[in-house]
């Protein structure tokens, strides 16, 4: 069948949809045809969650092209089936729709599944050692560079400096971030290639860490961090084109079909274009680069979700504050563990008229923002600015997003819900974060730390994602935590603030449908449903049936993006 080739087919395709492959109506619209249209490929004896409400549950789905024709029981799907049709069966598994993650660092992410991994370091020992054998590996004049290193682990929990490190990297520069992303570690070689010395000025936003004698200790913190990454040689296209195939890979053994990746290099995106030239993108994806540099974008009229199914841009993604683990989340008030403290606004930030002058003008070019805020305050205030960007703009459908909204001001939920602000949340960082956030936030605020509940029962729309590289890209990590808030440490495991808990059924539209919506991609995907696009995914067991403990510990066994297999366990 070529029925999808055609002009006009995706209206053929939905009237099709609408009244199965024997109705007089899709004789009509396959009039072209010598007979009914068999599809494609047919997904049957499945468990399927639809995320559509008009039909929640299906047994099997039917696939002409790139797009969903029919869902329905094994025998209405059936009908569907010609002598060419790919069929696959299910094996009774549970079917959904493939996963959007809403805020990915896509290329960083491939990369990093090269890089020295020190998140799970267990010791200072287990660190050093790491570090030492990937110096060990990488040619020299080269950086090393990544780890996601996590002091947390340690006892004591005290940060790195140079000194731990420098015996064992000599004169390869090293630069480390911490998980975060908003504190990184340097030896004395990136140090001294850098310039910086015991007189060089903190930047506004940042800081430099300095050891008793005055020299700096190695550790740079936001705004800082710069200072060491200026001097770094860019990647080359072929690292950044390794890192992309690397992390389409990754996605598609993940089942995590679409992908929206915050503050890509523009190097980055131009290696996606070339991907899609040559076929090879498997995971869709939508491009929110720097707000910084919004006016590229407008120059050439490039609007919100601009481009096409496979890869679009349009997006900006801006910063207000920093993060909790480096205590640079801007509050209110300050951190119950480091007195004085209330974190740091962004560079961005300062001053603030700058800030609202970019977003009301990125705005009125019809660019979304996607604002990175943790800090209840920093929250509050990215919720003034898009306030003054509607006063300035007008009411339309801007689906303004706060990235992360970690920690919120109660007072602040309702108008989080009135001004129609999506919240992109990741919910492995709360089982994350959730070991030691109330040391340092106190018993108070953790209330309405990673609030998916409450922001659901006040009408906020959540989008799910995991900030890869910061945390694992793997779903189903996201979805046991949202549904468990069992932390990482063991200690909760009925759930660290069990009244944040949402329903798995509640997780999975926010990381489909949900995330869909926050890049206005919804009609096209984000459920399985005739006329969208044939993203799903076939798991290895029923996360509905089992226990929520065990949803960490599900695979994938097929997914299909597009209509295609790509990727099917024992591949
Ligand atoms: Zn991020």
């Amino acid at each position: 069948m070529t029925l999808h080739r055609q002009d006009g087919w995706r209206s053929a395709v939905m009237l099709l949809a609408l009244f199965g492959p024997g109705s007089a109506a899709s004789w009509t619209a396959a009039a072209t045809s010598a007979a009914a249209p068999a599809a494609d490929l047919i997904v049957t004896n499945a468990k399927v969650s639809t995320v559509d409400p008009a039909r929640p549950e299906c047994e099997a789905v039917a696939v002409i092209g790139e797009r969903i024709v029919a869902t329905g029981s094994r025998a209405e799907i059936d009908a569907w089936r010609g002598p060419a049709t790919r069929v696959i069966d299910a094996g009774g598994r549970r079917v959904v729709p493939g996963f959007n993650d809403a805020h990915v660092h896509f290329v960083v992410g491939g990369m990093d599944l090269d890089n020295v991994d020190l998140k799970d370091a267990p010791t200072r020992e287990e660190f050093v050692k790491r570090i030492a054998a990937q110096v060990a590996k990488t040619p020299k004049g080269e950086w090393v560079q990544g780890g996601n290193w996590d002091e947390t682990m340690w006892s004591p929990a005290t940060l790195p400096d140079r000194t731990l490190i420098d015996k064992v990297t000599g004169d390869t520069p090293v630069f480390l971030a911490r998980y975060d992303g908003h504190m990184a570690l340097a030896n004395s070689a990136a140090i001294r290639l850098a310039g910086v010395t015991a007189r060089t000025p903190d930047p506004p936003g940042g800081a430099i860490v300095h050891d008793a004698s005055g020299a700096p200790n190695g550790l740079f913190k936001d705004a800082a961090l710069s200072a060491i990454y200026k001097v770094i040689p860019p990647y080359t296209r072929e690292q950044r084109m390794r890192a992309a195939r690397r992390a389409l890979q990754h996605a598609a053994r993940l089942g995590v079909t679409s992908v929206q990746d915050m503050n890509p290099e523009y190097a980055d995106m131009a290696v996606y274009a070339e991907l899609l030239e040559r076929g090879e993108l498997t995971t869709r994806i939508y491009n929110a680069p720097p707000l910084a540099g919004w006016e590229d974008q407008a120059k050439l009229g490039i609007r919100r979700s601009f481009g096409s199914p496979w890869l679009r841009l349009g997006g900006l993604k801006g910063y207000a504050d920093g993060s909790l683990g480096s205590t640079t989340a801007y509050f209110f008030q300050p951190f119950s563990d480091t007195p004085g403290n209330r974190g740091l606004l962004s560079d961005e930030m300062q001053p603030l008229s700058r800030m609202r002058e970019r977003m009301v003008r990125a705005d009125a070019a019809g660019l979304q923002l996607c604002i990175h805020a943790i800090g209840d305050q920093g929250i509050s205030m990215i919720l003034d600015l898009f306030a003054d960007v509607v006063k300035a703009n007008g009411v339309r459908d801007r689906r303004c997003r706060i990235e992360h909204a970690q920690h919120m001001a109660p007072k602040d939920f309702e108008r989080f819900a009135a001004q129609h602000v999506i919240a992109s949340m990741q919910p492995y960082h709360a089982i994350d974060d959730g070991r030691w956030a109330e040391k340092r936030i106190g018993p108070v605020r953790i209330k309405t730390t990673y609030a998916f509940r409450t922001f659901l029962d006040r009408g906020v729309r959540l989008a799910f994602g995991t900030d890869w590289s910061v945390a694992p890209l793997d779903p189903m990590q996201g979805l046991y935590a949202a549904v468990t808030r069992a932390t990482l440490d063991g200690k909760n495991p009925d759930g660290w603030v069990p009244e944040q808990k949402i329903s798995l059924k509640e997780a999975l539209e926010a990381y489909t449908l949900g995330s869909a919506y926050a890049e206005f991609q919804e009609k096209e995907k984000g459920s399985i449903t005739p006329g969208k696009l044939a993203d799903l995914v076939i798991l290895s067991d029923d996360i509905f049936a089992i226990d929520p403990k065990t949803i960490k510990n599900v695979t994938v066994r097929v997914t299909i993006a597009g209509g295609r297999v790509v990727y099917e366990t024992g591949t």
